[in-house]
């Protein structure tokens, strides 16, 4: 039976699978029929991940790869089979001051989540071009894609790079039929930010500020990952959807009329 959001035949790459957003998605997109290579530096955490989605009857794997050693992405692309489906989740951040980052600092986010994926995205994108059946490429932007936040500076400028990115690839290669959108997550509780929330003062903020009050799940995102992956998407390319509870376009009063 025809299912729009179906991923059944599909191979999808998710670079940065082993925890997070990038975890989620690897098992939504498995759960719902794609062979998924699940891919990042830890290769245990992936392994565990893979052997569970295969008990469960989906068709997953591991792979190592390192977002910003060159030469680990050629490794990863010269054997990987033909790609249907790339997700680009790999990210790191460091919150600082604009002042007081270094310029190791700087690299170091800038090499992961720009540069990266970048090498990522040409060298798979060259192989779905080529073999001219299509795609699907999800960049994993953030809130700082589109609007400014303090004290993420190099984070805020890799991230709108991918937006910028996004928009670019989706003209280029549409007449491919690969289209090329960008998520932009909102306040998403992981690894990366779970001290920050563990903050009372930070919560009853949010509360006062975003249409739906509340943080957001690494499922929440890896839902519309799926449908950005699948045929149901197939006339929507060049977007950036943010996935954050309308923070970026709604304002919440503290009264009523
Ligand atoms: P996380 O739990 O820290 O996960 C980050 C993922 O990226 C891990 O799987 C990590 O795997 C992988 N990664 C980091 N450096 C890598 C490298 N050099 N090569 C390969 N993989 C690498 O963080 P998360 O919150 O899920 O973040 C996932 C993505 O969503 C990031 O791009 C982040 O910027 C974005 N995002 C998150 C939020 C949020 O609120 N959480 C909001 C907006 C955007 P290994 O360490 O095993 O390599």
């Amino acid at each position: 039976m025809y299912h729009p959001f179906s991923l059944e035949g599909r191979t999808a790459l998710i670079a940065g699978a082993s925890r997070g957003i990038g975890l989620a998605i690897a098992e939504a997109v498995a759960r719902s029929g794609a062979d998924a290579i699940l891919a990042a530096r830890n290769v245990e955490a992936l392994e565990t991940a893979a052997a569970k989605l295969r008990q469960e009857g989906c068709r997953a794997r591991a792979l190592r790869l390192d977002v910003a050693d060159v030469h680990s992405i050629e490794n990863v692309v010269a054997e990987l089979p033909d790609i249907d489906i790339l997700h680009n989740v790999a990210g790191i951040n460091i919150r600082k001051r604009f002042l007081d980052y270094t310029r190791e600092e700087y690299d170091r986010v800038l090499n992961t989540n720009l540069h990266g994926i970048v090498e990522l995205t040409q060298r798979v994108g060259r192989k779905m071009v080529e073999r001219g059946k299509g795609g699907k490429i999800v960049m994993i932007g953030s809130l700082q894609s589109v609007v400014g936040l303090p004290f993420l500076a190099p984070y805020a400028m890799s991230k709108s790079a991918l937006w910028g990115l996004t928009r670019v690839l989706a003209a280029e290669w549409g007449k491919h039929n690969i289209q090329v959108n960008c998520i932009a997550p909102g306040f998403i509780v992981t690894d990366l930010n779970r001290a920050m929330w563990q903050s009372p003062a930070l919560n009853e903020w949010l509360k006062g500020v975003q249409a739906l009050p509340r943080t957001g799940t690494p499922e929440d995102v890896a839902a519309l990952a799926v449908f950005l992956s699948s045929r149901g998407s197939d006339y929507i390319t060049g977007q950036c959807i943010a996935v954050d509870g309308g923070y970026t376009t709604t304002a919440v009063w503290p009264f009523e009329p």
